[in-house]
């Protein structure tokens, strides 16, 4: 079991500082250094003086994208550079991107060293920059050129600032409206005026830049010149935001004293859905802006932005700017460049908003802190919520993790008194949480082929008859998510991976989860030839879709899935319409979990809770908590009480009976005590090493020999378990392995792991990704 440790407990990433020995050898030199002011969640000391400036000649060390394992020396260029310039510098005989990172190291025949080109038009990296982005590598044990690769993601960086042709609505009719002219039309309409570049609005809108000009001509579009890169509109925030309730007012005064503190802290805002969380986080953001400081919000979801970035315009008069995967390249690049110079307030985000280049960052809020995908799950290994601790602490910036359900990690670190807590415990107005109660499926009288029980069916009229709204919540997309063949038996899988097909009937194909691959719905059987034996097994959304249809043939019914969707923008508005009340019976995934708001719902089935309690992930308990929790709180939110019923076979089940009665300190101090007693986090530590290869013996071979080798992990009382086949056997023809290390709390595992596996020789086509603190195992 693992000892307890009490200068050193668990922070989520504390480890980042507990005596790590450097792995990339390029951490920053001068970077503030390990343990104790960090259990005593001070600010970091302030960075060693270095070099700030270099004159033409003199010798600089460049950190590049490029995946090499060190700093290349050059010379300064032309009126010199600053530290922290970003550069274009030769390498071989071609010009790559890089940030200077010092002084040189001058090992290098000084003759042959040559020249940097140039130095790009951007505010130079800050010194605070370059000591998160070496501690994140240490930490995830990733190369610091993949570290520089997520912060630099805004291309055309080094495009010299010129001006281009930017296309936005004009005054002029269309003329003869065709589809295309219609498309463009509404692509410029939709995106509320923000204006494009050629390539962009056709590539957007579908059509070919010929139909952008035919427009341009009629004056139904306009072309402008435009600076490539604007400042974001400013935000005010003196405008006074809503009248606060005195719970709301309390917690929102307890953030705007730590915030002009001016410090690194982390509060813990908890608070049941519909407490009004955002309302008193936006006023920590009013705070931190006032105080000239920049703000950053991150959801878990795109889809919820569109909704936060109305409510940030009304409250503070204009919109943020905007960071996620659906966001423009030319607003990428411009919002990358603004957010450097100061001239962006307030970003709103997905998790790689982290790594934008704030000049001054004063708060960042996680919400839905416990949300699973703040956790990036390739490429660079992160959780963002552990990150932004990390960023916070450097840069002296406040955290808060909002949430209704919080994570294990942050309860404990509360318990632990590293975060401090402010809680909302009532819905704001007439709301009240909803009532919730089981339906024993044992005792229900089911039809085969049928998810839907009697009472669940007989709640769903009473709904219906009142012209309320019901959600009926199946956290599985397609139809049915395995397809038999009633003739040999076997059942259809994925040709590339250890997974089954999942029937789309939507998309009229059957889809691997795991890599993508689809095929057509075969109507003979794949494994024997016979025809027509195929049959769906088990629920999926889509089914339940039909399941009600069948039930409620009056009733308009939306399958709400990410899936059914073609763009981000089409799910928005499809949530948009149920908001407003054009469905009666909403069925959905997790995704309807998150934070959407629906006035007119009251009656949220689970129709199968004891789905996520299977698993074998150390978090199978915590995960359905929240989860199901989420969920219910979707009804009831306005004046009109809810409830939720849960659909389970095992009503006994502590975790369902932790769900039904709201027990959450008790649940959590029975997480807690048994996790603890298993010596998992938070309360040990944790790495998943993943080996792949085509060849599977090869790759056990590599598991085999590293599970032996194991004596730098013995060293630090750290275990390893395995080789063993991955839950997912084989994705895209790779077969997986897997290890995992156990460690105890205060153990220097990223040093061990460096050391475990730094000596390996990678053979062939064999990979090695080591995941710290796994999320998911699969
Ligand atoms: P949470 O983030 O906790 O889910 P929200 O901040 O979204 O809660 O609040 C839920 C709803 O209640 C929103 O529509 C919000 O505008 C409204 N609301 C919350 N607090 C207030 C308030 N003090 N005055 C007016 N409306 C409020
Ligand atoms: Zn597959």
């Amino acid at each position: 079991m693992a000892k307890k440790n009490p200068s050193l407990a668990f922070d989520g990433l504390a480890l980042a500082w507990l005596g790590l020995t450097s792995y990339s050898v390029m951490r920053s030199a001068s970077g503030p250094d390990t343990a104790q002011s960090q259990a005593r969640l001070e600010p970091l000391p302030p960075p060693k003086a270095t070099r700030s400036f270099f004159d033409q000649g003199e010798l600089v060390a460049v950190l590049t994208t490029q995946p090499l394992d060190r700093l290349l020396d050059y010379k300064a260029p032309e009126g010199g550079c600053f530290a922290g310039a970003y550069v274009e510098v030769p390498l071989g005989p071609r010009k790559v991107m890089g940030v200077v990172w010092g002084a040189g190291s001058g090992d290098y025949d000084r003759s042959r060293v040559r020249p940097v080109i140039r130095v790009l038009d951007v505010a130079p990296m800050r010194e605070e920059m370059q000591v998160f982005l070496g501690r994140a590598a240490d930490y995830t044990l990733t190369p610091m050129s993949a570290m520089l690769r997520l912060a630099t993601r805004a291309p055309g960086l080094s495009d010299p600032p010129s001006m281009r042709k930017v296309y936005r609505l004009g005054n002029g009719v269309a003329g003869r409206m065709t589809d295309a002219r219609r498309r463009v039309l509404d692509t410029l309409s939709d995106y509320g005026g923000l204006s494009f570049t050629l390539g962009e609005l056709a590539e957007t809108a579908g059509v070919t830049p010929s139909v952008v000009k035919g427009l341009v001509k009629l004056d139904a579009v306009r072309e402008e010149d435009s600076p490539r890169d604007l400042p974001l509109p400013g935000l005010d925030p003196t405008r006074r935001g809503k009248a606060l309730t005195k719970d709301q007012a309390a917690a929102a005064a307890h953030l705007g004293a730590a915030i002009d503190d001016g410090r690194y802290g982390t509060t813990l805002l908890k608070g049941v859905t519909g407490s009004g969380k955002t309302e008193v986080y936006l006023e920590a953001v009013a705070e931190t802006l006032k105080r000239g400081r920049q703000a950053l919000v991150l959801l878990p979801e795109i889809a919820l932005t569109a909704e936060f970035l109305t409510r940030v315009e009304a409250r503070f008069g204009a919109r943020p700017a905007e960071w996620h995967s659906g966001v423009t390249m030319t607003e990428r690049r411009r919002i990358w460049k603004m957010v450097g110079q100061g001239d962006a307030q307030l970003v709103v985000g997905a998790r790689s908003a982290l790594f934008l280049p704030f000049r001054d960052l004063g708060l960042i809020i996680v919400d839905e802190e416990h949300d699973t995908s703040y956790k990036q799950e390739d490429g660079v290994l992160y959780n963002a919520r552990d990150m932004a601790v990390l960023r916070a602490a450097i840069c002296g910036a406040r955290v808060v993790l909002a949430s209704a359900t919080p994570s294990l990690e942050s309860w404990s670190n509360v318990q632990a008194g590293k975060y401090d807590m402010v809680e909302l415990t009532s819905r704001f107005g007439a709301a009240v949480m909803p009532d919730m109660r089981a339906i024993d499926m044992r005792a229900e009288q089911m039809q085969a082929g049928r998810w839907i029980s009697p009472t669940l069916q007989a709640a769903i009229a009473d709904r219906l008859a009142r012209g309320e709204q019901a959600m009926l919540f199946m956290n599985r997309r397609g139809f049915a998510p395995v397809t038999l063949c009633r003739a040999c038996g076997q059942q259809i899988g994925c040709r590339q991976c250890d997974a089954r097909m999942v029937e789309h009937r939507f998309l009229k194909r059957l889809m691997c989860h795991q890599c993508g691959e689809t095929t057509p719905i075969p109507t003979t059987c794949p494994s024997c030839g016979v025809a027509d034996k195929l049959a769906p097994v088990g629920p999926g959304v889509e089914r339940m879709g039909e399941e009600a249809a069948a039930l409620f043939p009056e009733a308009r019914i939306a399958v709400l899935s990410s899936d059914l969707f073609a763009s981000a923008r089409a799910l928005k508005e499809g949530i948009e319409k149920i908001a407003r009340g054009e469905a009666d019976i909403i069925i959905g995934t997790q995704l309807v979990a998150k934070g959407h708001n629906f006035p007119l719902l009251t009656l949220v089935g689970v129709i199968d809770a004891d789905l996520g309690l299977q698993g074998s992930d150390l978090r199978a308990a915590e995960r359905t908590f929240q989860l199901m929790r989420q969920v219910a709180g979707r009804a009831g939110r306005s004046d009109k009480p809810g409830s939720a019923l849960l659909q389970t076979f095992q009503p006994e089940h502590p975790v369902i009976c932790a769900i039904l009665s709201g027990d959450e300190d008790g649940f959590w101090r029975a997480e807690a005590a048994e996790r603890e007693a298993a010596g998992v986090p938070p309360f040990g530590r944790m790495a998943g090493i993943i080996l792949s290869g085509t060849d599977v013996a090869q790759v056990f071979d590599l598991g085999n020999a590293l599970a032996r080798s194991d004596a730098p992990l013995r060293e630090i009382g750290a275990q390893v378990f395995g080789p063993a086949p991955a839950p997912i056997a084989r994705i895209r023809g790779r077969h997986r392995v897997r290890l995992l290390v156990k460690a105890a709390k205060g153990a220097p595992l990223q040093d061990a792991l460096a050391r475990w596996t730094g000596a390996l020789r990678l053979k062939g086509d064999l990979r090695l990704s080591i995941d710290i603190d796994p999320q998911s195992f699969y």
